[in-house]
């Protein structure tokens, strides 16, 4: 059995500062898998429920955050409130409950389990490797990896056996799983390592952000924020497909203004260190993001995060903001950079036996401090989301006026 207790530290680092860094710990420290994110859930909604914060599951599995109901959801979308719609555009924060990892298929034999993947993994030094087990009541134990075969394009495990030290008596079909290090999570001096950053810290920060938000004292007008947290993002933003499909966010038919934000964790790219701080998406692997909506979030890190935070198109993976955009939401991304990406070996570091072998992923706190920072500083009211580039305007129109006479 690997133990809850996953609270290592070494070096001499300070308190984060940020918030509800047990939660964030607990968050970090639960088994999931896509389409497997019960335990992601059953926490999240015992914090949610114990703060008083409003949620409920859409009819996919999705958490919604900041609606008690369907009903109170379209309220929101359409900007009722007492005296007229709102103009504040509705900020529906995504990120995704599930991360990389195996499915039971059938025993093979009492100690030989085979197994499906899903999603991204490591392709190198898998043979022998750690994998952690659990089913719908926690942890269930762990085992090895052998019998390793790649999907077609080699970009990933397809299937696998995982031999396990003591036999289990439960249906294949009940167990998940996937790579195994030390603890879920320990953290070394500011850094966190664990089996899944991507993208509980992103889960983390929607639930922070919410916390904050309804606090005790309940708002006189309903608050222009939605968390949506998604089920299966590993394998093609599933979760976040059927829930546009339902149609509900479609349904503020232009009286109210929505705007998309994603939260991930994005493999580190040069221009997007771990530890410089959060950056500001300007796109992923398959689109560029909206240029206006990315105009407020750019000039809100600016101002309230002076060179400590980065910006970039994270090519290194596609997000949930590319599938807001294929539903017409006005979408920008927030990104914590993340080493090791998808347990890839890349940046090595503890527990990493071999480069590009199978590791821990990691984070920096100082990172999801300023991705709270930010997420907090987009629901301020008066954003200038009706004309983010008014400013800009302002200053090429005083370029003209100097240079006028020179035409
Ligand atoms: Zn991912």
């Amino acid at each position: 059995m690997l133990s809850g207790i996953a609270r290592r530290e070494s070096g001499s680092a300070r308190a984060m500062k940020t918030p509800h860094l047990d939660l964030l710990l607990d968050i970090l420290a639960q088994p999931t898998a896509p389409f497997r994110e019960e335990h992601v859930i059953a926490t999240v909604t015992r914090v949610l429920e114990q703060a008083g914060v409003p949620f409920f599951a859409d009819p996919l599995g999705n958490l919604v955050v900041g609606a008690a109901s369907h009903a109170e959801y379209l309220r929101l979308v359409r900007g009722e409130r007492s005296e007229g719609p709102s103009t504040e555009p509705l900020r529906v924060f995504i990120a995704h409950m599930d991360h990389p990892g195996f499915h039971g298929v059938e025993w093979l034999s009492p100690r030989r389990l085979k197994v499906q993947w899903h999603g991204g993994a490591p392709v190198k030094h898998l043979t022998g490797a750690s994998v952690w087990l659990a089913d719908s009541h926690g942890w269930t134990g762990s085992g090895t990896l052998s019998r390793v075969k790649l999907t077609a394009s080699k970009r990933s495990i397809d299937t696998a056996e995982v031999h396990i030290s003591t036999p289990l008596d439960l249906p294949a079909n009940r167990l998940y799983g996937g790579f195994q290090f030390r603890a879920p999570v320990w953290r070394s001096g500011k850094r966190l390592y664990t089996k899944a950053a991507d993208d509980l810290v992103g889960v983390f920060a929607i639930v922070a952000t919410a916390l904050a938000l309804f606090g005790k004292r309940r708002a006189a007008q309903p608050i222009p924020f939605l968390g949506l947290l998604t089920r299966a993002e590993e394998v093609g933003f599933i979760g976040a497909i059927g829930h546009f499909e339902l149609g509900w966010l479609a349904q503020s038919q232009g009286r109210r203004p929505v705007v998309c934000v994603s939260l991930e964790a994005s493999r580190t790219l040069p221009g997007a260190i771990v530890g410089k701080g959060p950056v500001v998406r300007l796109g992923d692997r398959r689109t560029v993001f909206n240029p206006g909506t990315l105009k407020v979030l750019a000039d809100v890190a600016e101002q309230i995060l002076p060179g400590s935070h980065q910006r970039r198109i994270m090519d290194g993976g596609t997000c949930e903001a590319t599938a807001a955009t294929a539903y017409g939401f006005p979408s920008i991304g927030i990104s914590v950079p993340l080493g090791n990406y998808h347990n890839q070996g890349f940046e090595g570091g503890p527990d990493c036996k071999r480069p590009g072998g199978p590791a821990p992923e990691f984070v920096h706190l100082d990172d999801i401090a300023g991705e709270l920072d930010l997420c907090r500083a987009l629901m301020k009211t008066g954003l200038p989301w009706d004309d983010p580039w008014k400013k800009q305007r302002q200053l090429l129109q005083k370029n003209l006026r100097h240079y006028r006479k020179l035409l």
